[in-house]
């Protein structure tokens, strides 16, 4: 993720692509871009919409390279950034290689699912279905990933059983995915694992700890920007300003006597930490902006693409 090196000639079976994982939120798109490439890029929460951006996950194998795009959850826009996301979505399921459209194979096949399914039909590429969260599946929903293999047969979409969580049916996926990509060269040299600068990273994690940590009305408000980086003789000093839209959220953020604030850039700097591998000193800042979901403008400042 730092110094780019050189990327080499690829065995002429080699094979390489894009695969972008797609599904309504929650269902495990992030942690299985981390469990795949073995590195935390990816934010997660139990809270729906966590993933803003497209975010390439990067997983070399010997015979091949599958460049993975996470993609946001899909669901009804209720505000631009909702647009934006769902926009962004679908603009990535017409440019890859072979999607896999996950599901939580512990719950029913639901209208969510449907509607993500509908629009994967449409874009015409390639689909696996990737049953999810199989160690969560009970006595009693033992069936469930059949309300979703019923829809999938007649379209010969292939089906696999996996837990992004526990590892199992991993190495599985990874074959799979390879077997279907066409051959190519290395997109990227084989040891980088993601697309984004850490910059970005870095705020990610910032904005995982406030999704985790907050109450309900904060997060989806909530932006961060990283003001400073700096690599210092023993550790690295990184500044942060956590933008949200109210006062109250400000409140919030900050906490009785400073607490809350405290522990997100506790838990934060402990990620960025394993991050860097080696020592942080991190700064946040909180401010009011107020309505910034709503503003192209104030969105494409702080980062979030446009892709129309
Ligand atoms: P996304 O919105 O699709 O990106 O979903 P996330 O990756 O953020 O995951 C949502 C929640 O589901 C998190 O709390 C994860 O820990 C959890 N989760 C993801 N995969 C699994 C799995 O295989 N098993 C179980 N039990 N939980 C999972
Ligand atoms: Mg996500």
């Amino acid at each position: 993720m730092e110094i780019p090196t050189l990327i080499p000639a690829a065995p002429a079976d080699f094979k390489s692509g894009f695969v972008a994982l797609v599904g309504r939120p929650n269902v495990g798109k992030s942690t299985l871009l981390n469990a795949l490439v073995g590195q935390k890029i990816a934010i997660t929460s139990p809270t729906a919409q966590t993933t803003r951006n497209r975010l390439q996950g990067i997983l070399t194998l010997d015979h091949a390279q599958i460049i993975l795009v996470d993609t946001p959850g899909i669901h009804k826009p209720h505000h631009l950034l909702g647009e934006v996301l769902v926009k962004n979505a679908i603009g990535a399921i017409g440019s890859v290689d072979l999607v896999v459209w996950l599901v939580d194979s512990s719950v029913e096949f639901g209208r969510g699912d449907r509607f993500v399914a509908e629009v994967i039909k449409q874009a015409g590429t390639p689909v696996i279905l990737g049953l999810n969260k199989i160690d969560q599946v009970g006595e009693q929903n033992q069936n469930s990933p059949q309300t979703y293999t019923e829809f999938t047969e007649p379209l010969g979409w292939q089906a696999i059983k996996f837990s992004a969580l526990t590892g199992e049916g991993l190495t599985e996926l990874q074959q799979i995915c390879s077997d279907r990509l066409p051959l190519g060269p290395y997109f990227y040299p084989p040891d980088q694992v993601t697309d984004q600068p850490e910059r970005f990273i870095m705020g990610e994690l910032i904005r995982e700890q406030i999704l985790l940590l907050t109450r309900e009305e904060v997060p989806h408000s909530v932006a961060v920007s990283i003001d400073l980086v700096e690599e210092q003789p023993k550790l690295t000093k990184i500044m942060a300003t956590i933008h949200v839209e109210r006062d109250s959220q400000k409140g919030i953020v900050i906490g009785k006597k400073g607490q809350m604030l405290k522990e997100i850039g506790t838990k934060a700097r402990e990620q960025m930490q394993k991050m860097i591998m080696g020592g942080v000193h991190l700064e946040l800042f909180v401010k009011v902006q107020p309505k910034w979901r709503s503003s192209r403008f104030q969105l494409a400042d702080l980062g979030y693409r446009f892709e129309n």
